[in-house]
């Protein structure tokens, strides 16, 4: 496979100007728009007229002129035809997922996935008739063992939440390509990092609202594929994301739009920071897991698999044993060091850090928990890239080595 490099995909594509020559678009707020000749809003509906067909714009649920800005730059992104925005990331799931399956129908998914997205497959999806099969993301002969022939969607993230155990893209490509099985991959942990469009994913989603925003000030989702793939998502008939209506706001598109140029730098940041963090801890003796180090067990995997340059990403865990124990060192890190912040969410400028067990996958049952690896003591954290990187460093050494003198070791 050729190599491939979003950010000069994104540079390759033509850029939008705003109104009197702004070198940044224009924010287009209208709802509704002015049609100058009356045959023209019947083409519109027939489908003969539309963005790209006459540049005619209708209905901001629809189409609107800033959002189809930013789906350019992001299809240019990961390198599919085009892509759609949503409200948030699970509007992107539910509404892809929703698309791709009818009563009857069954999921194969990876168990290490998003909370939200576990309850859907397991507990909301099943009400409409829609079932799942949960497997281990590392383990492509347990997607094909669980495939049925009403399969119609196998789902992974490429990096799984919050395990980081990465599914090999290529393999379950080719392995949904042979049953007529559309492939989705969440891609919110590895934006740039990986393509997942480009290793033989179907369908990208993402939520936005953690490394491709990067300021943790609002929420959004995108959903990159093909254009017949998400003409169906906006069929005025059928259209999931048409007609469940979780469609994105012109201003966050705009501010999207203003950040993507910069998500390059600021992911090959993460990601340097995160493998000086993370061998760090393993020098002190610390149990961590992140999949820039040689020991993470798919680390040859993930390396076959990125785009050079973007390192491995921003998420590391550690795993203290206990849940008692991960707690007082979350606190020692944000109230005595100041080393980060104690917030589920990922991909701020400032470190984020949960306890993953008791947080975000708690709508994940211990025993599920147990087999897909999450201790209770899981420590998540998002590595920002604010302050001195050896201020930084010298602050989660002097935390962990505050923890190792408190009781319960
Ligand atoms: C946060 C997250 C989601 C959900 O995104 P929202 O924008 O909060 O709706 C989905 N998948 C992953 C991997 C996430 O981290």
């Amino acid at each position: 496979m050729q190599k491939f490099n979003p950010e000069q995909a994104l540079c390759e594509i033509r850029r939008e100007f705003g109104e009197h020559g702004g070198v940044t678009p224009s924010v287009s707020r209208s709802a509704t728009f002015t049609v100058m000749e009356p045959h023209t809003m019947p083409e519109i509906f027939e489908g003969t007229r539309s963005p790209d067909r006459g540049g005619c714009y209708l209905y901001s649920r629809h189409f609107n002129p800033t959002r189809i800005v930013l789906s350019r730059y992001l299809a240019a992104m990961e390198g599919t035809e085009f892509a759609l925005c949503t409200a948030s990331g699970m509007a992107a799931i539910s509404c892809t997922l929703l698309q791709l399956c009818k009563a009857g129908d069954h999921i194969v998914s990876s168990n290490i996935v998003y909370g939200g997205t576990h309850a859907l497959l397991r507990d909301l999806l099943p009400e409409m008739g829609v079932t799942t099969t949960f497997v281990d993301p590392a383990d492509t002969e347990a997607f094909e063992a669980a495939i049925r022939p009403e399969t119609r969607v196998i789902y992974t993230e490429s990096v799984g939440n919050p395990t980081l155990r990465a599914a090999d893209i290529p393999a379950l490509s080719a392995l949904a390509r042979d049953r007529g099985i559309r492939l989705v991959v969440d891609n919110t942990f590895a934006p740039m990092i990986l393509s997942p469009a480009r290793l033989g994913a179907d369908v990208v989603v993402y939520s936005m609202t953690k490394f491709i925003s990067g300021g943790s000030d609002m929420i959004a989702g995108a959903i990159c594929a093909s254009k017949e793939f998400l003409n169906r998502l906006m069929d005025l008939h059928t259209g999931r994301l048409m007609l469940l209506g979780p469609t994105m706001d012109p201003r966050i598109a705009f501010d999207l739009i203003q950040r993507l140029p910069h998500l390059g730098i600021r992911m090959r940041e993460h990601s340097r920071r995160a493998l000086a963090v993370a061998t760090r801890l393993k020098a002190l003796g610390v149990k961590v897991n992140y999949p820039g180090l040689p020991d993470h067990p798919q680390h040859d995997l993930f390396s076959a698999m990125l785009n050079e340059g973007y390192g491995y990403g921003g998420i590391l865990t550690i795993d203290c044993g206990t849940r008692e124990r991960a707690e007082k060192l979350m606190a020692i890190l944000q109230n005595e060091e100041r080393f980060g912040l104690m917030a589920v969410s990922l991909g701020y400028f400032d470190t984020l850090m949960s306890c993953s067990g008791s947080s975000t996958s708690s709508e994940i049952s211990s025993e599920e928990q147990a087999e897909m690896g999450l201790s209770p003591g899981l420590i998540r954290l998002s590595i920002g890239y604010t302050g001195g990187l050896d201020d930084r460093l010298a602050q989660i050494e002097r935390a962990v080595k505050a923890l190792g003198t408190t009781a319960g070791e």
